[in-house]
């Protein structure tokens, strides 16, 4: 069967086929890099008009791309019911309850995050991954370790207590003034990225966050807003000149190296709680924003092939970020599992991924 798969929770706005085969058969994306660019983040309003504006096109485009009938090849359509801009999903909602209701299809709505992890088991082959394994999810609203122990049964081992990952690399390439990257991947994320490349993240020396006390030392959540500002303090104690690539390149370097050590440091508490609860983990699963960033992948590549013996699967980077193929998959897993909707279900802009199985899930 074919999935379509509407996405409208943030920035873009993206529509994709999957089939159960999995198969991506389709997929088209209006990204607004360039809309909220100037304001240096996303403006809700904006963000829901442009939704408004280029959803039936997107939709139209991912049909056409693949010759395909919305009332003769659609099986099933998927949508984005939560977590995300209230505006914005109700747009995507909207639109995918119309078609569904209309052509008489099964409408599903799915987690957004859940997506984000389920996507590893779309791009994995030759087998499909099973559960359960552990996901980091690292993107642009949250920073999330979970273990992922079914479809819809996930346990939250650790999140972020302010400011999510993808949110500290954008500020900070704020703070170095960094131009974001345009297109598909493009942000500003990933422009930190690139200056990184060529700087040194050893010339300064930065606090990696939550070790002061033994209490943190062994949390499991994260915290990125000080990194931020260590990196802002950098630049005043020292007055360094903004202006000049290698401080910035430097600067960028070091950010992004105590970033990926403090999310390493809590993904060993998780690993290593999951020994003790006796979960034998089938992999490693990075996806969102952040996970297209190449060298968060190889070290988390290491300390999963090296210390812990399982392979890192990260979805390739353009269905890391935002898309609408991560919907329609999500949506084929449901479907098998015949968790199905009503046409009348409402956008849920705040949505925990934690269920109850918490920690006694039996496989
Ligand atoms: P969420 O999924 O939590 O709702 P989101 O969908 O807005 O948030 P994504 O599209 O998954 O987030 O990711 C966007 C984030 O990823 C941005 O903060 C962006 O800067 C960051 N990002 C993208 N590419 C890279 C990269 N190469 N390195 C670091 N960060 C990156
Ligand atoms: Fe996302």
């Amino acid at each position: 069967f074919n999935v379509l798969g509407i996405e409208t929770s943030c920035d873009d706005t993206a529509v994709g086929i999957v089939n159960s085969d999995r198969k991506i058969l389709s997929e088209a994306i209006h990204h607004q890099h360039e809309i909220h660019e100037p304001s240096g983040g996303i403006v809700p309003n904006l963000a829901m008009v442009n939704h408004q504006t280029y959803l039936p096109s997107v939709i139209c485009e991912a049909l056409n791309n693949a010759a395909l009938d919305m009332a003769k090849d659609i099986d099933v359509v998927a949508v984005t019911r939560g977590p995300g801009l209230p505006g914005c999903l109700g747009i995507g909602l909207s639109a995918a309850k119309t078609l569904a209701a209309v052509l008489g299809k099964p409408l599903i709505g799915v987690h957004h995050m859940a997506s984000h992890a389920l996507t590893a088991r779309l791009t994995q082959s030759p087998e499909i991954l099973p559960f359960p394994f552990l996901t980091l999810l690292i993107s642009g609203g949250h920073t999330l370790i979970l273990v992922a122990h079914g479809i819809g049964h996930y346990t939250q081992l650790g999140t972020t207590i302010d400011d999510s990952i993808g949110d500290a690399f954008d500020k900070t390439a704020r703070l170095l003034k960094l131009s974001w990257l345009k297109g598909r991947g493009g942000g500003a994320g990933a422009a930190l990225e690139q200056c990184a490349l060529k700087g040194d993240p050893e010339k300064y020396m930065v606090p990696i966050p939550m070790r002061k006390d033994a209490r943190r030392k062994r949390e499991m959540n994260y915290s990125f807003s000080g990194l931020k500002t260590s990196i802002k303090d950098l630049v005043e104690k020292y007055k360094l000149n903004l202006d000049d690539e290698n401080v910035k390149n430097d600067l960028a370097a070091t950010f992004q190296h105590a970033a990926t050590i403090h999310l390493i440091d809590k993904l060993e508490l998780a690993f290593e709680w999951c020994r003790n609860k006796g979960i034998s983990l089938t992999a490693l699963v990075a996806s969102g924003g952040v996970a297209s960033n190449k060298s968060i992948r190889s070290t988390l590549k290491r300390l999963a092939n090296e210390q812990h013996n399982i392979p890192l699967i990260c979805p390739p980077p353009h269905l890391c970020t935002d898309n609408g193929i991560m919907i329609a998959w999500a949506g084929v897993e449901r479907f098998r599992a015949g968790l199905i909707d009503e046409y009348t279900i409402d956008h849920i802009p705040k949505w925990s991924i934690a269920n109850k199985c918490k920690y006694f899930y039996k496989y």
